[in-house]
């Protein structure tokens, strides 16, 4: 799998059957895909952005990326890397909150719930799902990013909400 930036990432390999649960994550903070893929070649010396999906908004609507291959054991969530597909969820889900049936935003934070992110998300994951139960026969479990890691707010008080509200 390419990146956006086109390069391909040489990550450790694993196979398909360890994998029992995907961790969501948002951006939390400025910057590009690329940017977070140079970021983390520059700055940590890794193979790159290290999560296998991205939903992210485009010129042309919202859109899932594959970034890395699910083969690859990427380093996205500590204790949780070689068993689990990493989504990066583009936004910053501190700065929403859930009003009786509507996301709002709060003002002045760069927010972007009501675009269709979440439903783009719900999608790429209810079709991972199917796939490894049927190739697999594992279920996968949701979870988010701060509820396999200590120390770190990701993905977001909001989106860690929904993770564990799905059913
Ligand atoms: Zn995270």
């Amino acid at each position: 799998m390419q990146t956006p930036a086109g390069k391909p990432l040489p990550w450790k390999k694993r196979s398909l059957n360890e994998i029992d649960r995907i961790i969501v994550h948002h951006r939390g903070g400025p910057g590009t895909l690329d940017g977070i893929h140079k970021y983390y070649q520059k700055n940590r010396g890794w193979a790159g952005i290290p999560y296998h999906f991205a939903v992210t908004s485009t010129a042309s609507g919202v859109k899932a990326y594959q970034l890395n291959d699910l083969s690859s054991s990427t380093w996205h969530a500590r204790n949780s890397n070689r068993r689990s597909i990493g989504i990066l969820v583009d936004g910053w889900y501190d700065a929403q909150w859930w009003d009786g049936g509507v996301y709002r935003l709060v003002k002045g934070k760069d927010s972007t719930v009501g675009d269709g992110k979440l439903g783009k998300l719900d999608e790429l994951i209810t079709h991972l799902s199917r796939e490894w139960e049927l190739q697999q026969k594992i279920k996968l479990e949701v979870l988010a990013h701060k509820d396999v890691t200590k120390g770190t707010g990701c993905p977001g008080i909001f989106l860690s909400d929904w993770c564990r509200s799905r059913p």
